[in-house]
């Protein structure tokens, strides 16, 4: 039996939810190990649709579920997801969610600097959410940051404070934007760590000693291996580790802890906001792809961009993420297309290369080359086996396969979650 990753092995939004949400009701514990509050994961359960930004997955079903120390905690944001999921019937409790006392805190003004930067930049937006989560992460590096552990000692947190305004109400002044109120922000911390506290402890003794008892855990990746801040398509990329190396540093586990790394990869492409995006269909094949895909943020609402399946990028992905399987969604997607198309390699200046290159600029000019194959008009949507599928739409499921060097271990076909074709059940490994 293995523990399981789950990652996104595309730019996020790969329908991670309907995955994550089938493997955390088999799992003891659900463990985030990195982002903040933009994991925007949309779960149905029992017809009920939650979603979730920066809860793991396994709330709702009331397991055990950690927000690990990778990820940076809006605790503003906590207090209402949590409220809302009480609207919904959903009681979260020290029991059912712990929270790591080292994880940094995303404070007022980190949501300020975000947008002030995003509003400067013009044409040169990296597309952030703008809740903050970046300037968080700049500061738990620079060494400023105040974490969920200061909570509990508020009587000390000068010094700290010192630098952080020293930091920020210099960034401040170059927008033309009031120091930080620092009393106000005292009296704000000393509110919301009421709430906190309960559920904030040394999470890694907890999954140490879930391990070492054979339970079952599930790492919640968010985001997308692309959008992997080394790994992805810097600087058009999130502000943390996306690849399933982080479910082990941002929990405090050691790596052999993770077990299974299951990719996420949608039948075909989608990116929200700027960036590079080589299989990019800016014509009705791309709208078609959105309206039946239902391309918009859950987090934004922002309409995604859309192209056809890249090959390289999702194979590249695999590679520096060592995904073990692959869930293939939303395959019902490509219904009914005449012909469908799967990018195998690019072009670059005259030359043919099978990996996505490193500078913007590079990633910005490459032309994809594409395999084309017949499309299948018939409908996949519910299919629980591969009997009930097009052989076109297996043709293209096994050409992925090749292509990617990665096998699938599931295909999804439909948002319900009895709808998925089980190729490979990560927890048996
Ligand atoms: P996540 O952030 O990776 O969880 O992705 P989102 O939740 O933003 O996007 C997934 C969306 O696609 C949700 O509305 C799901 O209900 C839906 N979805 C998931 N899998 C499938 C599928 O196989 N087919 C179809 N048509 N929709 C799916």
């Amino acid at each position: 039996m293995a523990n399981v990753a789950v990652i996104g092995a595309q730019w996020g939004d790969e329908g991670k939810g309907k995955i994550v949400d089938w493997l955390a009701s088999r799992a003891d514990m659900v463990v985030r190990f990195q982002g903040g509050h933009n994991a925007g994961h949309t779960l149905v359960v029992g017809g009920e649709t939650y979603k979730l930004s920066l809860l793991p997955s396994g709330i709702v079903r009331g397991t055990p579920s950690v927000i690990g120390n990778g990820v940076v905690l809006d605790p503003w944001a906590l207090k209402s997801e949590v409220e809302r999921l009480s609207g919904q019937g959903i009681t979260v409790t020290p029991e059912t969610l712990r929270i790591a006392d080292t994880c940094a805190l995303i404070l007022p003004f980190h949501r300020d600097l975000d947008g002030l930067r995003e509003d400067a930049s013009g044409a040169g937006k990296i597309g952030t959410t703008r809740r903050g989560i970046g300037p968080a992460y700049e500061d738990k590096v620079g060494r400023r940051a105040i974490r969920v552990c200061d909570l509990a000692h508020l009587d000390q947190l000068e010094p700290q404070l010192d630098r952080l305004t020293a930091h920020h109400d210099a960034l401040r002044a170059g927008f033309g934007e009031p120091p930080i109120d620092r009393e106000a922000l005292k009296r704000e911390l000393a509110e919301i760590a009421a709430f906190v506290l309960p559920f904030a402890k040394p999470v890694w003794r907890d999954l140490n000693e879930a391990r070492a008892r054979g339970r079952r855990i599930l790492f919640e990746g968010a985001q997308g291996v692309l959008l992997d801040i080394d790994h992805g398509t810097y600087p058009f990329v999130t502000s943390s580790n996306t690849i399933a190396g982080t479910a082990a540093g941002g929990s405090g586990l050691g790596p052999a802890a993770v077990g299974f790394v299951l990719g996420i990869a949608k039948a075909y492409t989608t990116r929200v906001g700027s960036g590079p995006f080589p299989t990019e269909l800016d014509d009705e094949i791309g709208e078609r792809l959105g309206t039946r895909g239902r391309e918009f943020g859950t987090v934004t609402g922002r309409k995604r961009r859309c192209g056809w399946f890249d090959a390289v990028l999702v194979r590249q992905s695999a590679a520096v993420s060592g995904i073990t399987g692959i869930a293939l969604t939303k395959l019902d997607v490509l219904d009914g297309f005449d012909e469908v198309r799967i990018c195998s390699g690019y072009r670059l200046r005259g030359e043919t290369l099978d990996y996505y290159p490193s500078h913007a600029a590079d990633q910005a000019a490459v032309e994809p080359i594409y395999e084309s194959m017949e499309g299948w008009q018939q409908s996949t949507a519910g299919a629980r086996s591969w009997a009930e599928l097009p052989a076109q739409a297996i043709k293209y499921i096994r050409r992925v396969e090749e292509l990617i060097r990665c096998p699938v271990a599931l295909v999804s076909t439909s948002p319900e979650r009895q709808d998925t074709i089980l190729v490979r059940d990560p927890f048996a490994d």
